[in-house]
């Protein structure tokens, strides 16, 4: 796509509308330049700081730490509290899988608890039962770009001495009670991958107040170099740094954040008021506690609907719309493979779907979208 194309007008509707696309429509271009005639292109250079400084301003914590990518953030993260061999981390089953990933490459057994069927995330009300004396840490995640009730959470995890990930790889900006996630735990883990609310291409970051845990991140994720002797290393460490390049497009990136959310906003109010009867599908909540940023608008298409989800898929292509299965069941997948059931995350896993939520989207788009919808469970 060519910057003229990204400056796509009111009233276009394209012949293919996309789910996502990145929008890089202020001064990433100037300022990977500036990296390029500086010679300053690795992982050392103003702009990683720069973005790192005012990332943690942006979400309310004291220290921000960039990653190669959000996977590699979640490892870092469990990799600061040892999580190893033998642990348990709680961490719910509808999720991308790089949630259960960073576990997996600790050593460390994910186990699996239901969602809550408005919200969708993480329910508290089903952790305790899931909790042994090898219990280590808890990844709530905050999907689609609502928040996790988090107040429960913290206080297990008080009463059982645990640790507390947020994966808010797709909630920048998301609030909880007035407060940033990403900023309501121990640590908050983003991903800035390039459908995600802001992007560098590949990117995540590490949000936290602990300065222990902030140092231990840089030098983890710089190969676990001994800080007073060069090449020399005490313990194993990782290559998970973020290029100065990278860091440059999320600087201005971060320049344009608030915009961004209120076009998510604003794009989740029209298909609410698009949507708001239709029959059969369910639309996505904003509980009186949350600030939802509606990283991908979704909707559940119900039993009753004149057809299935996938079949919803496969017509809505045809008629240039692009769309998202939700995340299938952890549980359900060769690694993580279960006889566990967990009815709430299997229903929404079969019924979500993620539809066109970039921001590019126009009015006139958001409108074909339902129309079409709204047609395939009349016929
Ligand atoms: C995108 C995503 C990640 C991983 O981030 P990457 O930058 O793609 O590695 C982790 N968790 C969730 C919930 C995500 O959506």
């Amino acid at each position: 796509m060519t910057r003229k194309d990204s400056e796509q007008g009111e009233g276009t509707v394209r012949d293919f509308i996309p789910v996502a696309e990145p929008v890089l429509g202020g001064n990433e271009l100037a300022y990977v330049t500036e990296c390029i005639e500086t010679n300053w292109i690795s992982s050392i250079g103003a702009y990683v700081s720069r973005f790192e400084e005012e990332f943690a301003a942006f979400i309310g914590t004291e220290y921000a730490a960039t990653a190669c990518n959000g996977t590699a953030a979640l490892h870092l993260a469990l990799a600061c509290y040892d999580i190893g061999p033998g642990d348990e981390v709680i961490i719910p089953s509808l999720t991308f899988a790089s949630t259960a990933f960073a576990v997996s490459y600790c050593g460390a057994k994910p186990v699996f608890v239901d969602v809550e069927p408005d919200t969708w995330c993480m329910n508290p009300a089903h952790i305790e039962a899931k909790l042994t004396k090898n219990t280590r840490a808890i990844i709530p995640v905050h999907l689609y770009g609502h928040p996790v009730d988090m107040d429960p959470i913290l206080s297990i995890a008080q009463e059982h001495d645990l640790y507390v990930v947020e994966d808010a790889a797709e909630a920048h900006g998301a609030e909880y009670k007035d407060k940033r996630v990403g900023a309501l735990s121990d640590v908050g883990v983003f991903s800035f991958y390039g459908n995600k609310i802001i992007t560098t291409g590949e990117g995540g970051m590490l949000t936290t107040n602990n300065r222990d845990i902030y140092e231990r991140t840089l030098y983890i994720r710089d190969v676990a170099m001994a800080p007073t002797r060069r090449y020399w290393h005490n313990d194993i460490g990782y290559n998970y740094r973020l290029t100065n390049i990278q860091a440059a497009i999320g600087v201005a990136q971060l320049e344009q954040i608030d915009g961004m959310i209120a076009k998510k906003i604003a794009i989740a109010d029209k298909y609410n008021s698009l949507l708001k009867n239709a029959e059969g599908i369910t639309l996505p909540v904003e509980k009186s506690w949350a600030r939802n940023v509606f990283w991908m608008y979704s909707v559940l298409i119900g039993d009753e609907f004149g057809m299935d989800r996938d079949e919803v898929m496969h017509e809505l292509k045809k008629q240039g719309i692009d769309s998202r299965p939700f995340f299938y069941p952890l549980h359900h997948m060769p690694p993580y493979l279960s006889e566990e059931e967990l009815p709430v995350t299997e229903r929404i896993s079969r019924q979500g779907i993620n539809l066109p939520s970039g921001n590019l989207l126009s009015d006139e788009e958001i409108a074909k979208v339902c129309d079409t919808l709204k047609s395939l469970n009349a016929g």
